[in-house]
């Protein structure tokens, strides 16, 4: 790896140094080639194994652990950090750098009560989502690779300790500039250092003066938007979207008791710490914005308020354009050339009647789409109504979108269109876990075929048939914890 080190030397005081503390007889549990090669690394190999465990010091790397704040299920943390992830720097790849980070390699001064470590379920299912997402065209931080040990760990029973290695194009958060908003004497100063050097290390198109500053506001804000639809499009719950887990360039970011949709719920949790469903798969959106105003609040001493404040207001419109984009591409509709207006409308309608549809009869939000992929858009009778049992609302749904839909010139091609954007395969929950149990039976067979099956989402892959269907009794409606 070759580390270039602009956060560690440009930015101190913003992280604390730290020494990882090694993990017992390492050994690859995971490996992500494609992970490999936005950092230009080959193989794995045993110097790279002991680096990453902590083991033994990676030329180049520096260690440390970045200090934020955050708002977490709604109340503000003023002090949070890095309490289980040691960064090593900024790893140059053929097309940029990436941060290299050991998520679960000991404490730092950001630990509080926590051990610093990550139980192998949770450093396993970190590795496969990332990878997942990114394979759904779904912006994530990615990850390199699993490392597993002998070393327990206590939490509810006794664990084995891994390591994630996270791949980020950056680690700075929403709550990285709540932090230096909030805390310390000269904080506008050190704001400023830090919103410059995200503009400098991200956005070079952008200046560092005002009008840079609000462009920025306005491309983050855009971003997360974007985000936040592509998971309602493929029916992901992050489950913890506190303004410390935000990233500040609209990734995917720092994964714990996440889930994809099976049964379509609009308002399904999956966090077991979350009852009241703050989180919840439908409350997303909102989520999104209300963790941009908590950002815009922190930006209030560097960008004027009226800047901050017509930002924010164009977070449903591009929320609702993109999640409109991705639908139509998921349904075969495409836009009209006139009254974009009331066909967004009649389009936003027929979404959000099939997901109701959906939840009424219980079925399998995937699934569901993938039908789309063999339905003649013709014909009265497809194996898609063949799902429903609510077949008067069904058939009454059916006829609005086939008018709506209209002549479809070349069937086999429009097919074939669909199964490119309704995937096949997704990362059940119940399927993550089966590849766990086997690894902690000593077998990581089924993880690198589960692995490998999500790296091609949208391909049929008749060999893994059974990987498409719902989950068995015992995998329905799982729901994790946050402790990992
Ligand atoms: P998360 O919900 O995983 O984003 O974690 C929230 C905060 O708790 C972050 O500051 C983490 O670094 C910290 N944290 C979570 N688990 C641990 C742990 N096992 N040891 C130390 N800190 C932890
Ligand atoms: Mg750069
Ligand atoms: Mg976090």
């Amino acid at each position: 790896m070759r580390f270039k080190q602009d956060f560690f030397t440009q930015l101190p005081g913003f992280y604390s140094q730290v020494q990882p503390l090694g993990l017992s007889n390492p050994h690859w549990l995971a490996w992500s080639q494609d992970g490999a090669q936005l950092i230009g690394l080959q193989q794995p190999d045993d110097n790279l194994l002991q680096g990453l465990a902590g083991n033994a010091k990676l030329e180049g790397a520096r260690y440390y652990a970045q200090v934020y704040s955050g708002h977490q299920f709604g109340g503000y943390s003023p002090r949070l950090g890095d309490g289980r992830s040691i960064i090593l720097g900024e790893a140059m790849g053929p097309d940029g750098a990436w941060d290299v980070a050991l998520k679960g390699a000991g404490p730092t001064p950001y630990s509080r009560q926590g051990d610093g470590r990550a139980v192998m379920r949770s450093a396993v299912r970190e590795f496969l989502v990332s990878e997942a997402l990114h394979h759904l065209q779904v912006p994530t931080t990615r990850a390199l690779a699993v490392i597993g040990s002998d070393l327990p760990v206590w939490r509810e029973t006794q664990e084995s300790a891994a390591i994630t290695v996270r791949l980020a194009r950056s680690h700075i958060r929403f709550g990285h500039f709540e932090y230096f908003c909030h805390s310390e004497r000269g904080a506008t100063a050190k704001l400023t250092q830090l919103l410059n050097f995200t503009l400098e290390q991200h956005y070079p198109h952008l200046s560092c003066d005002a009008a840079g500053y609000r462009a920025w506001f306005r491309q983050v804000v855009r971003d997360t938007a974007r985000l936040v639809a592509h998971w309602q499009a493929v029916g992901f719950a992050h489950g913890v979207m506190n303004t410390d887990n935000m990233s500040i360039l609209g990734d995917s970011f720092d994964f714990g008791p996440f889930a994809f949709l099976d049964t379509f719920k609009e308002d399904f949790i999956c966090n077991h710490s979350d009852p009241e469903g703050r989180y919840a798969f439908g409350q997303q959106p909102g989520i999104g914005l209300w963790n941009l105003q908590r950002l815009a609040q922190a930006l209030t001493p560097l960008i004027p308020s009226d800047d901050l404040i017509a930002a924010l207001n164009s977070y449903q419109g591009e929320l609702v354009q993109h999640y409109l984009q991705l639908m139509r591409a998921k349904l075969g509709l495409t836009p009209g050339a006139d009254n974009q207006t009331q066909q967004d409308e009649t389009d936003l309608q027929l979404v959000g009647e099939l997901t109701v549809l959906m939840e009424q009869n219980q079925l399998d939000y995937t699934n569901t789409w993938r039908r789309f992929g063999s339905l003649d858009p013709g014909s009265k009778h497809s194996s898609l109504r063949d799902d429903f049992t609510h077949l008067a609302a069904f058939d009454s749904w059916f006829g609005r979108y086939q008018a709506r839909l209209g002549q479809v010139a070349d069937v086999p091609r429009w097919q074939a269109e669909r199964n490119r954007v309704n995937p096949k395969y997704i990362l059940r929950n119940y399927l993550a876990q089966e590849a766990i149990v086997a690894v902690e039976a000593g077998d990581t067979g089924p993880l690198t075929v589960l692995h490998q099956l999500l790296r091609r989402p949208f391909d049929e892959q008749p060999e893994h048939e059974a990987f498409a269907k719902r989950p068995p009794e015992w995998g329905q409606g799982l729901i994790m914890s946050c402790s990992s």
